[in-house]
């Protein structure tokens, strides 16, 4: 509930240097006057705003007696001016985990209530301090493990996302003022646009939205990862192929067919790209029952792929198995790369592969030769290399995603009605319609249900 004060440890749970501590809400000054006493004697209240001040950190013992437990460092912020746009103070104690405990305790004991997992970033976001998409982003930012996937959430956090929603927002506002302008005053010539103006209008905002659009496949190259299958038959090397990617020893090699039964998914880089990989039993026909349980697996994760690393073993010739993979993986929806394993035996000329697949990479998975242009590979495939993720506004996520198609839906049907020569009314509501998904997508209009969601992911002190 916004209104009450809250307060939690913001830096991670364990033993370090220096502990944060957060507390935010119309009480938080005054609650903490009487945990933190700086070594001027001033009040809290009577504090520069954003001023680090050293002074003693007091908590009660178990008669109720407040004591000095620490020395450390507090800063106020004032409301709006601070992350939430609430009253905020910030306590740094030094980094024990009792210490921490203690303080946090000493909060509770003053007034404040512990805050739930991503609480000050919600109040942020319904204090109008940052939009939902930037909200997301400082989430991604917090989980970011590759560079790519940092300037992705660095960007985002700064709402490039909400700026270009907004400006096609207000594109599609000024071309619905003017046809409202025209109802409303028929008569007047109030220089609002003519139905051609207002159908080059709407195009215009069209490729806007259709710009965006294209850019969730980086996006979700990158943030969310590709669900990606490893599958071949028994013995071309698919363990060996996934633990290369992963660089490390995850996946059981042997020579014994079969020995790969679950599924193991793990979230890797590759260049510039996340994979969300999983290795599969090997895909052949089988009298183990256990063994097909794994196969039937395989099956499902593929059928739900946007990626297969097809593994052929290049230093043999193709066998019926072989065969019986390609028709396996023609029905397919995702991208299929047939992967050539076993370069090191020498370079895998055989015609078949090219006639049966659109991509081919030769790799070892062994040496590793062949991994740097199977990564560049898969980067020229789902990332649209014209794009800079540190710069362009990139929705990252499928909450924006679907909004934004939602608006080049909407938006869409706006310019076919203007095209079938309907009246120009009938185009309005398409075009609120599109708007509404736009402030969706900035998340200016969105449900608390959605709101909840997003905000469940983040960690308790963000
Ligand atoms: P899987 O059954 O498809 O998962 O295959 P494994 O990864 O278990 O490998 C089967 C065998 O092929 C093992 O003996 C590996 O050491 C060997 N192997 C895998 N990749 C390569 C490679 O690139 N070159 C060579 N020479 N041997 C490989």
């Amino acid at each position: 509930m916004i209104g009450d004060t809250i307060a939690a440890v913001s830096t991670p749970y364990g033993k370090g240097g220096v502990a944060l501590l957060r507390v935010s809400g119309p009480e938080a000054v005054a609650l903490c006057e009487t945990v933190f006493l700086p070594a001027g004697g001033e009040r809290l209240a009577a504090l520069e705003a954003r001023r680090a001040t050293y002074g003693r950190i007091l908590a009660p013992d178990e008669r109720g007696e407040w004591h000095s437990v620490d020395d450390g460092i507090v800063t106020v912020f004032r409301a709006p001016a601070s992350f939430t746009g609430e009253d905020t103070v910030e306590i740094c104690c030094h980094g024990g985990i009792l210490l921490t405990e203690t303080v946090l305790s000493a909060l509770f004991c003053a007034g404040a209530r512990p805050a739930e997992a991503g609480e000050f970033t919600r109040r942020a976001f319904l204090n109008g301090k940052l939009g939902l998409s930037s909200a997301e982003a400082l989430g991604s930012l917090l989980e970011a493990r590759t560079r790519e996937q940092l300037s992705l959430a660095h960007a985002g956090m700064h709402g490039k996302v909400e700026a270009a929603s907004q400006e096609i927002y207000a594109s599609i506002r000024r071309i619905l003022a003017s046809i409202y302008a025209g109802i409303d005053y028929p008569d007047e010539d109030l220089g609002e646009m003519s139905r051609e103006e207002m159908e080059e209008a709407f195009l215009h905002c069209q490729e806007r939205i259709e710009a965006l659009v294209r850019t969730y496949r980086t996006g979700h190259a990158i943030a969310e990862g590709i669900p990606t299958v490893i599958c071949g038959r028994p013995n071309v090397g698919k363990s060996s192929l996934y633990n290369r990617i992963l660089g490390r020893e995850a996946a059981i090699v042997t020579d014994v067919e079969g020995t790969t039964r679950d599924i193991l998914t793990e979230t890797v880089p590759m260049g510039r790209v996340t994979l969300r990989l999983s290795d599969t039993a090997g895909l052949h026909d089988t009298e183990n029952t256990v063994e097909q349980i794994g196969i039937e697996r395989a099956r499902t994760v593929l059928a739900n792929a946007e990626l297969v690393l097809a593994v052929f073993d290049g230093a043999r010739s193709v066998t019926e198995e072989d065969l019986a993979l390609v028709r396996e993986l023609e029905g397919l929806s995702a991208t299929v790369i047939a992967v050539l394993n076993k370069a090191d035996r020498g370079e895998c000329t055989d015609p078949f592969y090219g006639a049966h697949f659109a991509h081919t990479v030769s790799v070892s998975a062994k040496t590793g030769e062949g991994m740097d242009a199977l990564a560049a590979k898969v980067e020229a495939l789902f990332t649209d290399g014209d794009l800079d993720v540190g710069r362009d506004a990139v929705l990252a996520n499928a909450r924006q995603y679907s909004s934004a198609l939602s608006a080049l839906e909407a938006i869409r049907r706006a310019i076919s009605a203007m095209r079938e020569g309907l009246p120009v009314e009938l185009c309005c509501t398409d075009a609120e319609l599109a708007m509404s998904a736009l402030s969706e997508l900035d998340g200016r209009a969105i449900s608390e249900d959605i709101v909840s969601e997003i905000f469940s992911h983040f960690c308790v002190g963000k």
